[in-house]
């Protein structure tokens, strides 16, 4: 092998700039990158709305935080609101941030599960500075805030067509090779099966030791040469299109959340940024048509629409495996699990991060790519839990969807968490990875599920004591709020608003 391995990344939408910026960022004296893209085919151009691992990727690459936003026109996130999932006119917001503070150790949701029976505390909402500033549209960074009753993070509402343009300036500037071209065919090396080659359709060859599928839908290496098989989750997510219109941004405050709204036959989504609202009805087209879905989105936006309305189509579910003999699938040609909890740029960077970390400076080594292989399918597993969660944990049945998502036979594991939950507020622990113990807690209580108990700890003293403490929560998490600048006003101040 070569002495810096050669990366060849085939596609060039958000998974395969962001591989390439944070190879060439992070290892730079490692690998020689070369990243193919097709201008002709394009990028899939949806994927507004991110979690807070961004930051702390672009942080990693040192980008400044206004000019970034600047250049991909976006708003601060705090959380998803869901409306009408339990019920219809039902409205929580899952935030970036825990709810209260543990009181000796002791989940402060085992408190609040106590106060909550007595009739003595107000809903769980009240109790998260992230979704008390966010529904009065105000933000700053946690870390500016003095005496903040509790710490949050913040994620990113953007143009996904803007980001990897963004990307491609700095992975440019840092060597990465960028080529424009269809790849048309493969060589493969004759014992190992292993990629040796991409042929595009001018005829040029380009050679590598790593090959990145960032190829999107088409899975163009991982499925079409190495043909890794698809595991299919659309018995338990059942939402297979989207049908997507941006809308004029409309007068009133600039909403640092996502909303998830549901729908007869899935849900919509709808994300503010600082030129447009995005929008976009999931749906599962067993349940509803095409022309259907077009015309409830159209239905549904509040503002004028400014583009053609498009349908995309897609599948959930996952590769078997991500990493295959020398070729890592990154992005969607490894998997997809509809946009719900803003969940696959996330995976993009996670598998980016972990190939850094399993680089193959040496060759492929089968127990790297097997480590791989189990961090992904551990995340794409709670990943899918989560989000049935939210179709299950519904008590409506307004429509044949609904009441196949109510009825829908869960997952063992998934089923073995709300059962926990169940018994007394216990949150199924995992130690690292995405949606910890805030996000369970903010969906179980968000969708009605009530356990039977709680921490027996949180059973001590009395319950005007317990009362009392948590209204002066409320009170400080409030008046900490009230106290935040706009979000607008935020980011015309630090710059963050493109001119
Ligand atoms: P793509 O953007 O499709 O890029 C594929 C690249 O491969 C392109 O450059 C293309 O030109 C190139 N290519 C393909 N074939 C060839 C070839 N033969 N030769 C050369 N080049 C080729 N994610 C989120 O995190 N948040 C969201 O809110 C969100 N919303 C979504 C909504 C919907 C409806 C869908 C479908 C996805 C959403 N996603 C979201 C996912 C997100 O869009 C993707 O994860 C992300 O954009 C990464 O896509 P990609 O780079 O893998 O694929």
């Amino acid at each position: 092998m070569a002495e810096r391995v050669r990366v060849t990344i085939v596609g060039g939408g958000t998974a395969g700039w962001m591989a390439a910026a944070a190879l060439a960022a992070l290892l730079p004296r490692k690998c020689a990158v070369t990243l193919i893209e097709s201008e002709a085919i394009g990028i899939i151009g949806v994927g507004e709305a991110t979690l807070p691992h961004l930051k702390a990727f672009n942080d990693r690459l040192g980008f400044n935080e206004a000019a970034f936003m600047a250049a991909t026109r976006a708003t601060y996130k705090l959380g998803i609101e869901f409306r009408d999932w339990a019920r219809i006119g039902d409205s929580y917001i899952h935030p970036f941030g825990a709810f209260g503070n543990d009181i000796g150790g002791v989940g402060f949701h085992h408190y609040w599960h106590r106060a909550r029976a007595a009739g003595q505390a107000e809903d769980l909402d009240a109790y998260s500075l992230p979704v008390v500033a966010a529904r009065m549209a105000r933000f700053t960074p946690a870390d500016t805030i003095a005496r903040a009753p509790h710490g949050f993070s913040h994620a990113y509402q953007f143009d996904s067509t803007l980001y990897a343009p963004y990307l491609r300036r700095f992975a440019e500037a840092r060597g990465v090779e960028r080529i424009e071209g269809k790849v048309v065919d493969v060589a493969r090396h004759g014992e190992s099966g292993d990629i040796r080659a991409v042929t595009l359709e001018d005829g040029r060859s380009f050679e590598g030791d790593l090959f990145l599928d960032c190829s999107g839908f088409r899975a163009l290496l991982i499925d079409g040469v190495l043909e890794e098989p698809f595991e299919d989750w659309s018995r338990w997510l059942p939402c297979d299109r989207a049908a997507a219109v941006p809308c004029a941004v409309q007068a009133g405050p600039l909403l640092p959340y996502t909303s998830a709204i549901a729908m007869p036959s899935g849900w919509r989504w709808r994300i503010p940024l600082q030129h447009r609202v995005g929008n976009g009805y999931v749906y599962a087209s067993g349940h509803c048509s095409d022309d259907e879905a077009v015309a409830a989105i159209l239905g549904a936006i509040e503002g004028e629409p400014i583009a053609e309305p498009r349908i995309l189509r897609f599948r959930a579910g996952r590769r078997r495996r991500g990493w295959v003999n020398n070729c890592v699938s990154v992005g969607l040609s490894g998997g997809f699990l509809e946009p719900l909890e803003s969940t696959s740029i996330y995976l993009v960077q996670l598998c980016v991060q972990t190939l850094i970390e399993l680089f193959p400076q040496d060759g492929v080594a089968a127990i790297d790519r097997d480590e791989f292989n189990r961090v992904l399918d551990l995340e794409y597993d709670r990943i899918r839990d989560f989000l049935i969660l939210h179709y299950h944990a519904t008590q409506r049945s307004d429509s044949a969807f609904w009441e196949r998502m109510r009825t829908l036979d869960i997952p063992d594991s998934l089923a073995e968490k709300i059962e926990l939950y169940r018994r007394r507020g216990r949150v199924a622990q995992y130690g690292r990875g995405l949606f910890l113990e805030p996000s369970w807690i903010a969906v179980y209580a968000g969708q009605r599920i009530v356990p039977d108990g709680f921490d027996q700890r949180a059973g001590a003293g009395s319950i005007e004591a317990v009362a009392k403490g948590m209204e002066a929560f409320r009170r400080r998490t409030a008046e900490v709020a009230a106290g935040m600048p706009g979000h607008v006003d935020y980011m015309m101040r630090t710059g963050a608003m493109a001119a």
